[in-house]
């Protein structure tokens, strides 16, 4: 079923739903298929806290099925197709994801907890959005002809050129906040590349993973290009990264994770993109648009429950407008329903798991206990892994809530009177994603934009990713960068090719 209105509320789960909650099954080399140990674990509605399904919990058995599938594939069928074909195939994957856009929009709602809004315009549209635009880079993947000035032995001449071919077997390894949607961000470069793939999923949302999987095989992909294994990242997600027949690695996942991975993929030289946390700042100076203050705190900041790589989490505001801009981020912040994302007016969501909802409560409290001052003190239901928003002033540079992720619903603003200090202390984290700042004045923005180290800076918006905009992080927020047609390299290797002639 394509997706409902956007906005509208899910009255009732549809049966779809209800079927594939039934027993969801890996798929290996196109074979739907429990853990070889027959191993299960729970996910759960962070609605509710209740089971939602029992999922298999993969080892390092399963991951190497799935790594010998993809690597039959790659030699197989897949390498065999013309740029053209994979082009045609991602594009009708991208119409199986709307087709059956609904189904999979109230699966990452129950799973993940998020606004149902946001499953169907950002896991389902921009997904299939996404598959369409990695099918035009399919089919222009180029190299280059060199000139040389080899000049032995002595009456040889040589032309070069380079050949752009895909790097193998890639293990895609996703988080909890954008399942769908950062599978489609791995999986869409990697076949326009000519790649094949093995996905784990973040243990905590694996459904819309499997169906997509199961999408790819409906769609036409040969058995074995798409394969997905669920279980722990400890098991599973190192089995992956460990095993010698993957070459590349992607991640998104938090920045301790990510360490551990690159450490493991330097080991074996695979190569390996790194997407990891972050601790955005957003810069608002005394000219700024007022009326934008609404916008930076609903987008920036909640977005997702404030559960965003690059969420605006530290503002910093200029003395002229700090108490207005204080006063519109309360406001806003007390005046988000906090509720079940399967009704789109609730814009705080559950926070993903028990876990984490812990960790959030964790920090907030540790940020009372280090001085910061909270503004809002709002409860949350009860049932449910449910925080209400904070707001905190009186938030000192060295504190862990100034530092220190906290991927939920908190935000701290901070007066400053110098714009260059405040640059300063927008870049005083280990994290460089995502910045922003708001003026209404172009010299401001040409001054400033260049001394923020992030990989991507807004100017009066926030936390809004493109297709066609490199996405990535500086400093401890990651290596290399994800979106744009040069996305495809990141799964292509350079051959060069000498060719002696008389
Ligand atoms: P996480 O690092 O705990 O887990 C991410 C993935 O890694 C999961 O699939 C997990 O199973 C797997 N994993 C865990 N340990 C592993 C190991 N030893 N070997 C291999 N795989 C392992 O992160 P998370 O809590 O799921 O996600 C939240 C984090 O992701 C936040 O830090 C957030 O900032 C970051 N994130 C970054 C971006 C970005 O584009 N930069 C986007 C979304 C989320």
């Amino acid at each position: 079923m394509k997706i409902a209105r956007p906005d509208s509320v899910v009255e009732s789960v549809c049966d779809a739903v209800t079927d594939f909650l039934k027993s969801p099954r890996v798929l290996i080399g196109g074979q739907s298929s429990a853990a070889t140990s027959g191993a299960t674990y729970t996910v759960t509605n962070p609605a509710t806290g209740e089971v939602l399904a029992h999922v298999p919990a993969c080892d390092a058995n399963d991951i190497d099925l799935a790594v010998r599938a993809a690597a039959a594939a790659f030699e197989g069928p897949w390498s065999k197709m013309l740029p053209v074909q994979r082009q045609s195939l991602l594009l009708k994957l991208a119409d199986l994801i709307e087709e059956n856009g609904e189904e999979l929009a109230q699966l990452e709602t129950l799973n993940q907890g998020k606004s149902i809004l946001l499953s169907r315009l950002i896991e389902v549209q921009s997904s299939a959005e996404y598959f369409r635009y990695m099918a035009g880079c399919a089919t222009k993947i180029e190299g280059a002809t060199l000139d040389v000035s080899i000049g032995i032995p002595p009456g040889m001449r040589y032309q070069a050129h380079t050949r752009k071919e895909p790097v193998g077997v890639v293990a895609a390894i996703t988080p909890w906040n954008f399942p769908l949607n950062m599978a489609a961000w791995k999986i869409a470069p990697a076949l326009a590349a000519g790649c094949t793939v093995v996905l784990k999923p973040a243990e905590e949302t694996p459904l819309t993973s499997i169906r997509l999987a199961e999408l790819c095989l409906e769609a036409g992909f040969p058995e074995g290009v798409v394969n997905v294994v669920t279980g722990m990242g400890e098991t599973a997600g190192a089995a992956l990264v460990a095993h010698p027949g993957v070459a590349k690695i992607t991640f998104t996942g938090s920045t301790e994770t990510g360490k551990l991975i690159g450490v493991q993929a330097m080991k074996d030289m695979k190569r390996v993109t790194l997407e990891l946390g972050g601790k955005a700042p957003m810069i608002m100076f005394d000219d700024m648009d007022l009326d934008l203050l609404g916008a930076a705190a609903g987008i920036g900041v909640f977005f997702n429950t404030g559960q965003t790589c690059c969420a605006g989490t530290r503002i910093y505001a200029q003395k002229g407008i700090y108490e207005k801009a204080l006063e519109v981020i309360a406001n806003v912040s007390r005046s988000l329903a906090v509720g079940s994302g399967l009704n789109p007016m609730n814009q705080i969501n559950p926070l993903v798991s028990a876990k984490h909802q812990s960790h959030v409560k964790a920090c907030i409290a540790r940020g009372i206990e280090d001085g910061a001052k909270p503004v809002l003190g709002a409860s949350a239901p009860d049932k449910g892994f449910f925080v209400a928003p904070e707001l905190f002033t009186d938030v000192r540079q060295d504190m862990a809530l100034m530092q220190d992720e906290v991927f939920g619903p908190v935000v701290t603003i901070t007066p400053f009177d110098d714009p260059d200090e405040a640059v300063r202390l927008a870049n005083d984290t280990r994290y460089g994603l995502g910045a922003s700042i708001w003026t209404n004045d172009l010299n401001k923005v040409m001054r400033y934009v260049p001394k923020i180290e992030a990989g991507t800076v807004w100017v009066n918006s926030h936390n809004i990713p493109d297709q066609n905009m490199p996405f990535g992080g500086r400093k401890q927020s990651g290596i290399g960068r994800e979106h744009g047609s040069r996305a495809l390299e990141n799964y292509l290797e350079t051959k060069a090719v000498c060719i002696a002639y008389r």
